[in-house]
Formats: C-alpha cells, sequence, structure tokens
C-alpha cells in the first residue's frame, strides 16, 4: 500500500487528491517509463544506476524529462513519508493529449511518484526461497526498456500464482531470459549462469550488484543464456531485483532444482548482498 503523500506534476499531495487526465497517454498507450528504488535506512540503495537506467528508458522511447530531478523528489518524498524503508515507484509518461497513436511533438511528460513501507533488512536476513513456473516469453524485443507495459509480466505472474508458484520465469525459443519481475540466474558446475543484457531482458540494477558480488568472490560469471530443460537440473537457481532482493529457486514447474534447499553459491552471494546493503545504506 502507497505511504500517504504522493507527488505528481509539480505537487506533493495526498494520493487521495492525486488525479490524472482522462487523455493520460500513459492510460491509453502505456505510454511511458518506471523505475523502482529500494531505500534502507533512508537512503537511496545504487540510487546513480536507476537514475542511469531512466535516462536510458527515456532516451528509448524518445521521452525528454529532466531524470536527475526525478531522483531529487525520490528522496524527498521519502522524507515527507517519514519512511527510512521503502520502494519508491517513479513513473514518467508522454504526457496527455487528443488520443492519437501520432505523438505530438509538444506535450509535458507527466511525474508521478509514490513510496511504500518495505521491511527492514535487520542484522542477519533469511535468505528468502521461492517456486517457479516457465512460461512463454511473448513480450516485446525491447524489454531493455523499463516500460509501462506490463500486461504480460502480470499476467504470466497470475498465472504462476495461480500455479501455486511465486515468479514466472520467460522462456524464448528455448532459453530463460527472466522473470516477471526478476532476473534469473543458475549455478552449473560451480559457474553462474544469467542472460546477457541485450534487448530480450532488462538489464536489472540487482543482477548487474551481484555479478560484481560474484566476481569479487571469484565465482566464474557466464553471461550466456541457458535452456529452460535445463533448469531442473541445475546445481542452484535464484532471482533478483529490486523489491525481491535475493530469492533461492528450487521449484520450477515442480521439479526440484538441487536438494530443494538455497544452495551454497547463493547464500555466499545473498550474505555479500547484504554486506553490500549495509555498508552502502548505513547511517553511520
Ligand atoms: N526484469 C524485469 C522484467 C523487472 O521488472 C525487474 C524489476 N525492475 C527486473 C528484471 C529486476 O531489475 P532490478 O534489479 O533493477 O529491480
Amino acid at each position: 500500500m502507497s505511504a500517504p503523500t504522493v507527488y505528481l506534476d509539480g505537487q506533493y499531495l495526498h494520493r487521495s487528491h492525486a488525479t490524472l487526465s482522462v487523455d493520460e497517454r500513459g492510460v491509453h498507450f502505456a505510454d511511458g517509463v518506471y523505475e523502482v528504488v529500494r531505500y534502507f535506512n533512508g537512503k537511496a540503495f545504487t540510487m546513480a544506476e536507476h537514475l542511469d537506467r531512466l535516462k536510458r528508458s527515456l532516451d528509448g522511447i524518445n521521452l525528454r524529462c529532466d531524470a536527475e530531478a526525478v531522483a531529487k523528489i525520490s528522496d524527498e518524498l521519502v522524507q515527507r513519508n517519514g519512511l527510512t524503508e521503502a520502494r519508491v515507484y517513479w513513473q514518467v509518461t508522454r504526457g496527455s493529449g487528443l488520443r492519437n497513436h501520432v505523438i505530438a511533438g509538444d506535450l509535458t511528460p507527466t511525474v508521478y511518484l509514490s513510496a511504500e513501507p518495505a521491511q527492514p533488512l535487520g542484522d542477519e536476513p533469511e535468505l528468502p526461497v521461492i517456486s517457479a513456473i516457465t512460461t512463454m516469453d511473448d513480450r516485446w524485443h525491447n524489454c531493455w526498456i523499463k516500460s509501462l507495459m506490463l500486461l504480460p509480466n502480470t499476467l504470466a505472474k497470475t498465472r504462476a500464482v495461480k500455479a501455486s508458484a511465486d515468479e514466472a520465469i520467460f522462456v524464448r525459443d528455448g532459453r530463460v531470459t527472466e522473470g516477471s519481475s526478476t532476473n534469473v540466474f543458475a549455478v552449473f558446475d560451480g559457474e553462474l549462469y544469467t542472460h546477457p543484457a541485450d534487448r530480450f531482458i532488462l538489464e536489472g540494477i540487482t543482477r548487474n550488484v551481484v555479478i560484481d558480488l560474484a566476481k569479487e568472490l571469484e565465482i566464474p560469471v557466464q553471461e550466456q543464456a541457458f535452456n529452460s530443460v535445463d533448469l531442473p537440473g541445475a546445481d542452484e537457481a535464484f532471482i533478483t531485483g529490486t523489491g525481491t532482493l535475493l530469492a533461492a529457486v528450487t521449484q520450477a514447474d515442480g521439479n526440484v532444482i538441487g536438494d530443494g534447499q538455497a544452495g551454497a553459491v547463493t547464500q555466499q552471494l545473498w550474505q555479500a548482498f547484504i554486506k553490500r546493503v549495509q555498508n552502502d545504506c548505513s547511517t553511520s
């Protein structure tokens, strides 16, 4: 549930007073992009990376907006809501104009930010363990853009939940791309595999932190797609994301992965990830 104060087009206001035009292109065409940033101890984790990705997404759809200003509003919104642990959603759309496929050049972007309270990490947080289904990746070929057009993702995630699983893992041409709102990793013979950051996945900020940590820990990393048929035979699998952080995947389509528990490499990366957060977002 969103915290009471939101930001919309220059104003901080109560969410019940925030209204959008019926001509909003975000509503008609999902014509916009977004980011989600996690705050720990009142500090944004990997803010610079989120800001960079927002700029890439904006460029990707030819939308001009002051991304740096959005990042400042994000910090202010967390403070105004009195939050220290939060997920902040940044949404930038093309703005409103009469419904037309052709994008007019004179539109003013709509900027909307809302904050959601989150659970503090605690000193020794436990690694979450989840189950997944695999499902056809029927999305467009520009998944690197963090587009508001999330219908394939929401449908896939809903299919997962209906099948009593936690996440849907997309498969394109037989290969695992990513989750409905996460990136996917698997361990085969001590090496970490994940899909390359091309146009078929969102280049997750958490994904990149984990790759960085793996390199520090001297775990070999292959940014190389693996086949979905090989997933049940992986030694370990896990997902990453700003909301999820990191979660071990111990079942896919009902098949047990590894020994059915979070594996050693996943645990090692989880510990390193927690340390990174505690270090980057400490209050001292
Ligand atoms: N892939 C998709 C499709 C996502 O929606 C997300 C969540 N933003 C991710 C991957 C993970 O990215 P990040 O670690 O930046 O949250």
